[in-house]
């Protein structure tokens, strides 16, 4: 009786898991599963074609090629180019208006980090495991948004649709001003219920909830530069140095502690004479051991998980920069990149489908990933304004590496599960 009763557990669960799965959602299952090898071959011809962020030709024939199946699938797509100034290729968005759910948007990238002239060039495969440039991040993302499509056209369930997708072509190094390089993407997420991104997943069992967001800050700190003998007197002070150091450990001893909230001085300079040159992340320095240092700079980044820590964690640096040592003064400047993508209870909602559709096809549960252990990506520009998901792309490793893989066992049943989760979402969140 002992063994028969967990046999039994197991078919009641297989079954009910079946009545779960309907009959236009098998379907879907069916088309991707019979689709492997041209879903595959699309893939490897996405990556043989150099889309560095900087190739701004490369990104639009990848992205001509995703336009060639939206277009047969119905979508109206269109080009976005970008100002001259910007030096970028352009996005490719596509729009399906007719369903009466609500808006799901789905976010991809046509660039990659590997420029024209990087000799990872090529899609090659051993057994299970597909290498080549942008296979994880994020052709294969993008190539399983594609089939996600077709089987709902398969399956009759695109039509009663009302979809997006944006490919943007400078997610890895955006064009600035960002208000202009991600103005459309920020439209979409305002027009959109939910949005769906299909960066690198995290395992089977993970998707992404919540991603920190990042900034940069800069401190300059002046001091009275004279002989260091007088260091410490009240007419020299205590030097640009020591308020720095003074500083920065109190960066380090108050501002420190929230979770998710991190920074980080990446460089520092001081002396008599210092210059930085902020795009080339470079700078030079000049001081002596019997002079007291008159200047110091230093650029840092700032990591958080919502506008508010962000904000808070400014107000207190700013607080400890005004309390300065004698003789000296100091400024501190923050730069905004990416906001942060915060774990709210819409996003939570989208996890909890995403996990029964997971263990309605026999994937498993997904929990949530760790913050703290994500970049940012393209979805943060908009998770102040939908309910969003990301980490829906493929498994692999080495993203941004010349080792960069696919585990292509896993890219069908990922494909099936994003599928499933754009139906199953446009068909209960009815608004
Ligand atoms: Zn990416």
């Amino acid at each position: 009786m002992k063994k028969i009763i967990p046999l039994l557990l197991f078919l009641l669960s297989t079954v009910v898991s079946a009545q779960e799965i309907s009959s236009s959602e098998q379907k879907m299952i069916d088309f991707l599963r019979s689709h492997e090898k041209e879903q595959i071959d699309f893939l490897e011809q996405t990556v043989n074609i150099n889309s560095g962020t900087m190739n701004p030709e490369g990104v639009k024939e990848v992205g001509m090629l995703y336009k060639k199946e939206l277009d047969a699938l119905g979508f109206k797509t269109r080009w976005i180019s970008l100002p001259d100034s910007l030096n970028r290729g352009g996005h490719l968005f596509a729009e399906m208006e007719g369903g009466k759910g609500p808006v799901i948007l789905l976010i991809g990238h046509l660039d990659t980090v590997f420029e024209k002239d990087h000799e990872f060039r090529t899609f090659s495969r051993d057994g299970d495991i597909g290498t080549g440039p942008a296979v994880n991040d994020m052709k294969g993302g993008n190539a399983m948004i594609i089939y996600a499509l077709k089987a709902l056209h398969a399956a009759g369930e695109l039509k009663n649709k009302s979809i997006i997708v944006a490919f943007t072509g400078d997610e890895e190094k955006p064009g600035q001003p960002l208000s202009v390089s991600r103005h459309d993407l920020v439209e979409a997420g305002k027009k959109a219920d939910i949005a769906l991104g299909f960066e690198t997943a995290s395992g089977m069992d993970y998707a992404t909830v919540a991603r920190r967001g990042s900034s940069g800050w800069s401190l300059e700190v002046k001091g009275k530069q004279a002989h260091s003998s007088g260091i410490f007197s009240e007419s020299t002070g205590a030097g640009a140095i020591f308020e720095t150091a003074r500083i920065l450990n109190s960066f380090y001893t108050e501002v420190k502690g929230e979770e998710l909230l991190s920074f980080n001085p990446g460089i520092i300079l001081g002396g008599t004479e210092v210059s930085y040159d902020p795009t080339q992340s470079k700078g030079t320095a000049f001081g002596k051991t019997n002079v007291v240092a008159g200047d110091v700079v230093v650029h840092g980044g700032l990591r958080f998980i919502s506008e508010e820590q962000k904000e808070n964690a400014r107000s207190k640096m700013k607080e400890i920069v005004k309390n300065n040592l004698p003789q000296t003064s100091a400024t501190i400047a923050f730069t905004d990149s990416y906001p942060a993508m915060k774990p709210t209870e819409g996003n939570m909602a989208l996890l909890e489908t995403l996990d029964e559709v997971s263990r309605d096809l026999g994937y498993g549960e997904v929990k949530a990933y760790d913050p703290g252990k994500r970049g940012a990506a393209d979805i943060s520009f908009i998770a102040q304004y939908v309910d969003g998901l990301d980490g829906l792309g493929v498994m692999g490793s080495g993203a941004h590496s010349p080792t960069e893989t696919i585990d292509l066992s896993t890219f069908i049943p990922l494909t099936e599960r994003a599928a499933l989760l754009i139906h199953r979402l446009s068909n209960n969140n009815k608004k």
